[in-house]
């Protein structure tokens, strides 16, 4: 699904062609979690660092994500998720995972994250690593 005010935000910024070619070079995954689709509508673009943040409108800075990681990344640059979500990092990703990164890894990172933030504990919970 896509937001009416991204949609808008698209179209005047990011061609159907940029589009198509990011969903052919990242193979039809997540550059994140390696979900896949055939449907270009399943993505959002993505600036790998902010435009707030100084990111360029170049087409190197444009990823395409699944909506969740979209969401998941807000204003963090792409170096700042990845080590947050201990993805690999992207110097030596070269592309998406080819293995699907399940929802119950970013979910346990994130809640992880946000308890350590409410009080400061000092073990690390047990989330799974890879
Ligand atoms: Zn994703």
């Amino acid at each position: 699904m896509i937001w009416e005010w991204e949609w808008e935000w698209e179209r005047k910024r990011i061609g159907k062609k940029e589009r198509d070619a990011l969903h052919a070079s990242q193979k039809g995954r997540c550059m994140y979690c390696g979900f896949r689709s055939k449907e270009k509508s399943r993505f959002e673009v993505d600036h790998k660092t902010p435009v707030a943040r100084n990111g360029s409108n170049r087409f190197s800075n444009y990823q395409l994500l699944c909506g969740p990681c979209n969401k998941r990344k807000g204003k963090m640059t792409d170096g700042e998720f990845r080590c947050k979500y201990k993805l690999t990092p992207a110097r030596q990703a070269k592309g998406p995972p080819s293995r699907r990164i399940l929802e119950s890894h970013f979910d346990g990172i994130t809640k992880t994250t946000a308890k350590k933030r409410a009080k400061k504990r000092r073990s690390e919970d047990d989330w799974w690593g890879f």
